[in-house]
């Protein structure tokens, strides 16, 4: 096996997992700001899965899902070592699906937006969180 290079690659992707994902969750929070909705913490560590956006009195667990790393079907698989990702891709996906299995049973209502979403059309995921939030609230 090409350790170095594997090495290397783990080290890029990684890269593309943290920066990826924190833009996302940046334009999001941006939109969330801008249009005075509050009332939301990000990354709870006392919730399962650390959602990415909290409203704890709607009971709303908003989960920002990178396409690469929840394997959205508008990404695609590197070229090399398919296996490896296959694997660690589906991993992901069933890990997701407990948690929104869980959490939906101990009565939160759980939104998973996907990446591509958020920078195709963010207005319009903002507004699917407002929805859920006054159903919740009402
Ligand atoms: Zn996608």
């Amino acid at each position: 096996m090409d350790t170095v290079a594997s090495e290397t690659r783990s080290r890029i992707m990684s890269r593309i997992r943290s920066t990826g994902n924190k833009s996302t969750e940046r334009r999001l929070r941006a939109h969330l700001v801008r249009l005075g909705i509050r009332a939301w913490r990000m990354h709870a560590k006392d919730v399962l899965g650390r959602p990415d956006f909290l409203f704890d009195s709607a009971k709303l667990a908003v989960f920002v899902n990178g396409c690469f790393w929840h394997g959205c079907w508008c990404s695609r698989l590197p070229q090399s070592r398919i296996d490896y990702w296959h694997n660690k891709i589906a991993r992901n996906k069933a890990r997701d699906r407990r948690i929104y299995k869980t959490l939906t049973q101990e009565g939160w209502s759980v939104l998973h937006v996907w990446e591509h979403e958020l920078h195709q059309d963010a207005a319009a995921v903002v507004a699917k969180i407002v929805r859920r939030l006054h159903t919740v609230i009402r």
